[in-house]
């Protein structure tokens, strides 16, 4: 879908925290967020202090002792009326996303939505989660009760400023939970619309907190003995140090981190279904996905199925069908990438490296200063070549050639990440070889981006993930709740049993 030309806000904007209710601004240090479309600064933070987490903390203990005592069904019709009020400001909302972020008007959206399905998601838990209760033996009853943890924090990245936390805050809520925010710090200003969704939707003060701030920040939170669980997305570096950082505290933590999405080619795919199923899934957010393509294993003789590609993501205009790269730092790192690429005797076949906004007047002016970077195609790499194995987190396939399935497989397999895996078939045999023998959590036949839709979870393997269970789905009430078993006895009976 195309856009018309962002616009640039008049005034700096200002992201703050929200602490028992109450919006602020932080005391610590000042930031800056430019924006990836006109690379200047169009907003502005200040980072929470220690005794601002603390107060944080403190103050969502408070409120999460009453919102436990919340019947679910109370509970639910407070998210019922946070799904009312996101579609309602779901285009202003997209705005602040793709200024911030880089995505287009139309994917800030997307992601939007896909918040929206996970909020229905945790809608129907009142239904459907209900426990369990069984006479065990004579006059004795167990029961299962899910209960909440308590005050629990949700540590998000900049790629998807209000889908992320989307994963986390309506199922962490609904089962009773005070929920800490930490934003990314490069994406700040869309939480303050997004927590006030929440607010204005009658969440009593406390039970959703939002801290602005980078690593200090999330470190005092975890560090926080009144915090209990973590979910964490972003990259794997960090994702690591957060997992261990909490594991180490005792506390129940999920860190999902970065990844390298192979996707294979066999001759015999769809060359239509090729083309945009595999264009799409590197250039879509601009390739700033944890479920994009980045390598592309194609078998055999593929020639005129890498050339529709490439005709396909040509294309695409820059600017309104495919958003910018996050910061200069990012874009410069991609264009090294493909120099390097080169230089190692790699043949980059389309180079995104110049690439800049045209098409709808004004636009190559007025998004001058942003961070472009156009679809970018790399032929002849060989597995080892860092354009194989480092995330580049931007639009830049690397074509490793194969043999056979075999080698492909055996390709896909030596990567230390697990998120996605897609193959491109029209054999059945070989579609289904490759969804057992593929090593990712999520895996497509004929899909790019094989995100799950609700309820089947999004969680990968491996370097994509630690700890347990998904973000989202089933496992996604295991980590948010407690469960407890209760064994009951009423009445005189004092029978033995096994249990006496
Ligand atoms: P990032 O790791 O830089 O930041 C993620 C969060 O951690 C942010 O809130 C940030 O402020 C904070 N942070 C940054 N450095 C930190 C540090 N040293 N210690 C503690 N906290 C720190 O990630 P990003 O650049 O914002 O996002 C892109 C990355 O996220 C990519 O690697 C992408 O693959 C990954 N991602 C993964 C998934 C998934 O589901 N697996 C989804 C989206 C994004």
């Amino acid at each position: 879908m195309s856009q018309a030309v962002l616009s640039r806000p008049t005034r700096t904007l200002e992201a703050q925290s929200l602490i028992g209710g109450e919006w602020r601004v932080g005391g610590g240090q000042k930031r800056e967020v430019k924006s990836p479309y006109f690379g200047e600064i169009v907003g502005e933070y200040h980072e929470v202090t220690r005794s601002e987490v603390d107060q944080a903390v403190k103050a969502a203990g408070r409120a999460q002792l009453a919102w436990a005592q919340t019947p679910i069904k109370e509970r639910s019709a407070v998210l019922y009326r946070v799904r009312t009020l996101l579609l309602e400001r779901a285009d202003e909302m997209s705005h602040l996303i793709a200024l911030e972020s880089g995505k287009t008007l139309a994917e800030g959206k997307a992601g939007l939505l896909k918040g929206v399905e996970v909020l229905e998601f945790a809608l129907s838990l009142q239904n459907m989660d209900v426990g369990g209760r069984v006479e065990v033996s004579r006059g004795v009853y167990c029961e299962f009760r899910r209960e909440p943890v308590g005050v629990v924090a949700g540590i998000t990245p900049f790629n998807f400023p209000a889908m992320v936390p989307m994963w986390m805050m309506p199922i962490a809520i609904v089962l009773g939970n005070a929920f800490i925010w930490k934003p990314s710090d490069k994406t700040p200003l869309t939480s303050n619309p997004l927590a006030q969704v929440f607010v204005d939707a009658g969440l009593p003060p406390g039970v959703l907190s939002v801290l602005q701030g980078t690593r200090d920040t999330v470190e005092n939170v975890i560090d926080h003995p009144g915090v209990l669980a973590i979910g964490f997305v972003g990259s794997t570096p960090v994702a690591r140090s957060v997992y261990q950082r909490a594991a180490q505290n005792g506390k129940r933590v999920l860190a999902l981190g970065g990844a390298k999405n192979h996707i294979v080619l066999m001759p015999d795919a769809d060359p239509e279904l090729v083309a945009r199923g595999v264009g799409d899934s590197f250039t879509g957010c601009a390739g700033q996905r944890c479920m994009a393509a980045s390598v592309l294993v194609a078998v055999g003789p593929c020639d005129s199925l890498l050339e529709k590609i490439s005709s396909y993501v040509q294309q695409i205009q820059l600017g309104q069908d495919m958003g910018a790269i996050v910061n200069a730092e990012s874009r410069d790192r991609l264009v090294k990438a493909v120099e390097q690429a080169e230089q190692d005797g790699a043949k980059v076949i389309l180079n995104g490296s110049h690439a800049r906004p045209r098409g709808l007047a004004g636009m190559s002016e007025k998004y001058a200063n942003g961070f472009w970077f156009g679809p970018t195609m790399i032929d002849q790499v060989r597995p080892e070549m860092p354009v194989a194995q480092v995330e580049l987190f931007g639009p830049v396939l690397s074509i490793i050639r194969a043999k056979t399935l075999s080698e492909a497989l055996a390709i896909e397999n030596q990567n230390p990440f697990g998120n996605a895996a897609s193959i491109f078939t029209s054999s059945g045999a070989a579609a289904e070889r490759f969804v057992r023998e593929a090593r990712a959590g999520m895996v497509g036949v004929n899909i790019g981006v094989p995100v799950p839709r609700e309820p089947f979870s999004f969680g990968g393997l491996f370097e994509s993930k630690f700890g347990h269970g998904d973000i989202t789905g089933p496992s996604s009430l295991e980590f948010w709740g407690a469960l407890k078993k209760i064994t009951t006895r009423w009445g005189a009976s004092v029978d033995h049993n096994w249990m006496s």
